[in-house]
């Protein structure tokens, strides 16, 4: 909950200051760096969105399952693809360009944070995070860390 003054400050702020998209690379550093031995203590303890979701959404959520499909592992993995293809695509067009790729960032989160109301007005209030990609992807890390070393996750 602490951290959920970085939402505004990010979708909102960084319309007019691009450079805080580079909150964005650090937060998915720290987040995947987290995954590795917590899974997705992000997501509960200290994701800006996730805290955004409970404190707003829940409220306003006509609390609807969520389509049976965001369970399914494909489908969660189409949607990673899909948002990660878009991401790369549209930093190779920035040229290098810090302040451009700062913006894309930013508006890859306006952009998420916009589903993500939609889907937890529509369904669950935490129903963007059953496919969300930074979700998705701190299981598969903690999974593989754990495959590894052999302990029960
Ligand atoms: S699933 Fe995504 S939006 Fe939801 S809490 Fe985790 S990182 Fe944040």
């Amino acid at each position: 909950m602490i951290m959920v003054w970085l939402l505004p400050l990010i979708v909102i702020g960084g319309l007019f200051y691009p450079l805080l998209g580079y909150l964005v690379i650090a937060m998915m550093a720290l987040l995947l760096s987290l995954s590795f031995f917590r899974s997705r203590y992000w997501c509960w303890h200290l994701c800006p969105r996730g805290a955004f979701l409970d404190i707003a959404l829940s409220k306003v959520s006509a609390k609807r399952p969520t389509p049976k499909i965001f369970t399914v592992q494909w489908f969660r993995w189409f949607i990673f693809a899909l948002f990660m293809s878009f991401l790369i695509i549209r930093i190779t067009r920035t040229g290098g360009n810090y302040i451009a790729i700062g913006a894309v960032f930013v508006g890859m989160c306006v952009i998420t944070t916009i589903i993500a109301i939609i889907l937890g007005v529509i369904t669950k209030h935490r129903g963007w995070c059953m496919i969300c990609p930074m979700g998705t992807f701190q299981e598969k890390v903690h999974k593989l860390n754990h495959s590894k070393t052999g302990k029960k996750t």
